[in-house]
């Protein structure tokens, strides 16, 4: 079920355009959203604030995924606020449930267990059957087949800062694959075994780590144990191809089979995080330090005040999560600036 607005015209978009007297390429790329119905207000906080900050100067289109069909009204509220193609997208039932081989007995104890110790959406099935998608299905939706790059954008975010310069464009040019905003500490009772997991898959494939990769970022002793550093997912600027590539192919149906997103609660933010940080080599992965922004309690601000006042930015430098106590970002720079 998709429906799609007229894409812009090349005069709309000069019109609308700081490249005016250029012609300028678009990356190939796409925003991707995943969200409910319920999510309405949120979305469009969220659109609206990508829209007026960074893409009414630059038209690129936006897939709208949800496991249940979008309804008229959702696809006419938003599409009024895009001049863009918008996408609107049902997801496969196969890519949006707990597999038949899950022994439903120990994953209901698990989820039980995590609500007794109050771990966030510990009892819930539909929050795994998210995190599962956004791991290993979100790029093999019919709708982002054609697409290399995608940004991913939740409901209820905000954009603080002008974005001038195109990140999509960025990536491609400086040969990055995987993009960031904010990076913080997993709750260690949704990844019980996820490390050994990893551990597994890496000695049984070692073909796939990269030289020069990440692993002094997520391990402090060279793989022996997870730190829980991570990439915050629900900002993303990254290449699909990664995640369609063999290695991460291999190792996200490694990680599946063990059952970890339902016996556990793996998030899709530390099993991305994990094979950015091995299978590709450090300068491959980005921080955007210019692109303020904020999810729930916590948001990243630019710090460098040219950059704040380039972008005309929203928001305090003060508040920027970057060097809080709950931050991997220290972390992330002693490890840039190491051998
Ligand atoms: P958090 O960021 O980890 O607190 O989790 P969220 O509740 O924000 O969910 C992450 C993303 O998945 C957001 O884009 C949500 O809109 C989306 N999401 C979560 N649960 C569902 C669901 O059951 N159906 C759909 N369609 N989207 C969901
Ligand atoms: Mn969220």
């Amino acid at each position: 079920s998709s429906s799609s607005n007229p894409p812009l015209s090349s005069l709309q978009q000069c019109q609308s355009s700081d490249y005016s007297n250029t012609s300028y390429e678009l990356a190939n790329a796409t925003f991707v959203m995943l969200i409910r119905n319920s999510d309405l207000d949120g979305t469009i906080s969220s659109i609206r604030a990508l829209e007026d900050r960074f893409n009414s100067k630059f038209g690129y289109p936006y897939v709208l995924l949800n496991n249940e069909p979008f309804t008229d009204e959702f696809k006419r509220r938003v599409s009024v606020l895009i001049r863009s193609e918008v996408q609107f997208g049902l997801i496969p039932k196969e890519h949006w449930s707990q597999p038949d081989w899950i022994d439903e007995e120990n994953a209901a104890k698990a989820r039980k267990q995590m609500v007794a110790t109050n771990v966030k959406y510990g009892g819930s099935v539909s929050y795994r059957n998210m995190c599962r998608f956004n791991s290993g299905f979100f790029y093999r939706h019919e709708l982002l087949q054609k697409y290399k790059w995608y940004w991913r954008v939740e409901p209820n975010v905000k954009f603080y800062c002008d974005i001038n310069d195109d990140p999509f464009r960025y990536m491609e040019e400086n040969q990055k694959v995987y993009g960031f905003t904010i990076t913080v500490y997993e709750i260690s009772a949704t990844i019980r075994s996820l490390w050994s997991t990893v551990t597994d898959f890496i000695e049984n494939h070692p073909e796939y780590i990269a030289t020069d990769n990440a692993m002094g970022f997520i391990s402090d002793n060279n793989g022996k144990t997870y730190n829980r550093c991570h990439f915050w997912s629900n900002f993303e600027i990254a290449d699909m191809d990664f995640w369609r590539g063999e290695a991460y192919t291999a190792f996200f149906e490694h990680l599946d089979s063990k059952g970890g997103f339902y016996y556990e609660r793996w998030g899709d933010a530390p099993v991305h995080s994990i094979a950015a940080a091995l299978f590709l080599r450090r300068d491959q992965v980005h921080f955007f330090a210019e692109i303020g922004y904020q999810h729930d309690d916590w948001g990243h601000c630019p710090l460098p005040d040219d950059m704040w006042e380039k972008g005309r930015c929203s928001c305090s430098q003060k508040g920027s999560f970057d060097y809080d106590p709950s931050s991997c970002k220290p972390r992330w720079d002693k490890f840039m600036n190491s051998q």
